[in-house]
């Protein structure tokens, strides 16, 4: 007889782990964090009904430290932990190490979980289970000849790809052969030093496609649902920065055979709990499999808003060992909901990191409106980790409203003391492509104008501010983006009266 879990142990940090908090307590079931030095204040600590110190802010020493939150689960006397996304959530060793000590790894099989994190193994598994793929290579690349004759075969351009990738490392475009030695070594390099595994493949480089993903859910009864899809084309160096569900581009017959080949691809693997299948969409409405991700996504909410499934209560059922809690028939995708990812990093100094400290912070308000965040206020936005540091999501009755509370609610949203990603999500929103839903995966790249204007050093004195916005003004297309940020951002405003102090205190 399945027993809903009593205490679980939540191996992540930030915006994800005070999510899983969140739903562990609704369900009555008792969170205990773990945290590194960097975190000793962060929300999820304070949120959380226990929290243990796992060691220095490094990551190998703290959230990659299997041996220690092995150790700390079991002190805890957790029944199962959740890890989130990132870290150690697509780590088979960790799922065993779990199973070891008769702890519930809150996910798929270890197994699985190797056999679809690999993508050039997780390819292959899909080819058998005749799930259309990317055309491209079988196995990983053993030689440069042996690349060169399946780039002859593929045809240019292609795409050299990591076999442990994720996060877009250790992937190269390779527009012409003579490029593709170069690629392939660096590639290679890249998929080393990240993933400490250098095997690589080689793929077709699909013109403009979308990408589209299918949330599966799948119990230990056999039963297995889909959630719908998820369109994630607006990206950024492939990695994705705004999701909304439905996709703006499918037609509900693509949506249909997509959602069904995605649930023969989970039974195919006898897949359980949460994942999702990623797929390219090519503008004939051809698609292919990309990789699967064996957990839960960043970007789960704008499922949740348009089916109103809660995944992460969904993956505390299964994982418990109950059936999923509603049938296949009774889930709909109703109105439509966007996410975007609110980074510590600076659009107008080409996204760089920006760690630091949170000196106050206003979060939007309004009917349907969702933040997961760990924002709060002197919260240390750490530079050992991802600089995601919340996510913004709105529900619409149809697409046109949910742009529109999207662009309400990005004025709304003020961070102060670092800079993030609202105002890059605020000039996003005003593009007229993305307003009638018409992008694909290189919508930034086409649509987006990066300012290229940004002083450097502090303005010296009021003649220089005075110039500086006066060549604003004339360079108007161009800065558009910078001149609205300049008179509503208020970190601009505050680096604006920084820079004209010396003159005021030289009168
Ligand atoms: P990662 O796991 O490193 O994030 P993915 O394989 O998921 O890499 O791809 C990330 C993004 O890169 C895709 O969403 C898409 O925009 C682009 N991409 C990946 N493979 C291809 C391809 N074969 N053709 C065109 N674009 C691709």
């Amino acid at each position: 007889m399945a027993k809903l879990f009593t205490k679980v142990l939540v191996a992540n940090r930030g915006e994800i782990a005070i999510r899983i908090i969140r739903a562990l307590q609704e369900m009555d079931m008792k969170a205990v964090a773990v945290y590194s030095e960097a975190d000793r204040s962060s929300a999820h600590v304070s949120l959380a009904d226990e929290a243990y110190l796992l060691g220095p802010a490094v990551a190998s020493e703290s959230y990659l430290n299997i041996e220690k939150i092995i150790q700390i689960a079991k002190k805890a006397q957790v029944d199962a932990i959740h890890p989130g996304y990132g870290f150690l959530s697509e780590n088979d060793e960790f799922a065993y190490a779990c199973e070891e000590a008769g702890i519930v790894f809150i996910g798929p099989k270890a197994e699985t979980m190797r056999l679809m994190g690999d993508k050039v193994e997780s390819r292959k598994t899909m080819i058998k289970a005749k799930v259309p793929v990317v055309p491209g290579s079988k196995e990983p690349i053993t030689s440069f000849l042996h690349a060169k004759k399946l780039a002859k075969e593929i045809g240019y351009p292609l795409l050299v790809k990591a076999s442990a990738g994720g996060g877009g490392k250790g992937m190269r475009v390779v527009e012409t052969p003579h490029e593709l030695k170069k690629s392939i070594e660096a590639a290679s390099r890249e998929a080393k030093s990240a993933f400490g595994d250098e095997r690589i493949y080689i793929e077709k480089y699909l013109a403009n496609p979308h990408h589209i993903e299918i949330q599966i859910l799948a119990d230990s009864h056999g039963n297995v649902v889909h959630l719908y899809e998820r369109e994630c084309s607006i990206q950024r160096r492939h990695q994705k920065v705004i999701e909304e569900s439905p996709s703006p581009f499918i037609t509900p017959a693509l949506r249909k055979k997509m959602c069904q080949i995605a649930m023969r691809a989970a039974k195919s693997v006898k897949y359980l709990n949460a994942g999702t299948f990623e797929f390219l969409v090519d503008q004939k409405m051809n698609f292919y499999f990309l990789e699967m991700n064996t957990r839960l996504q960043v970007e789960h909410p704008v499922t949740e808003m348009v089916t109103g499934v809660d995944i992460v209560k969904e993956q505390l059922r299964i994982a418990s060992g109950f059936p999923i809690s509603f049938k296949q028939n009774e889930v709909n995708q109703y109105g439509h909901a966007f996410e975007c990812r609110i980074y510590a990093e600076d659009p107008l100094n080409q996204f760089l990191p920006c760690p630091g400290k949170i000196i106050s912070y206003r979060i939007p308000q309004g009917p349907f409106v969702r933040i997961d965040s760990y924002l709060q206020h002197g919260a240390n936005i750490p530079m050992e980790y991802d600089p995601l540091i919340g996510k913004l999501c709105v529900w619409g009755f149809d697409r046109e409203e949910a742009v529109q509370r999207l662009t309400r609610v990005l004025k709304e949203f003020v961070i102060h003391g670092i800079r993030t990603t609202l105002i890059f999500h605020r000039q996003v929103v005003k593009i007229p492509k993305f307003i009638q839903g018409r992008y694909d995966t290189h919508f930034i790249d086409k649509e987006f104008k990066f300012p290229k204007v940004q002083p450097k050093q502090p303005l010296k004195d009021m003649l220089l501010a005075v110039a500086a916005v006066d060549a604003f003004k004339k360079r108007k297309k161009e800065i558009s983006f910078v001149e609205e940020e300049f008179h509503t951002s208020p970190w601009l405003q505050q680096a604006r009266s920084e820079a004209l102090r010396p003159f005021f205190r030289s009168l």
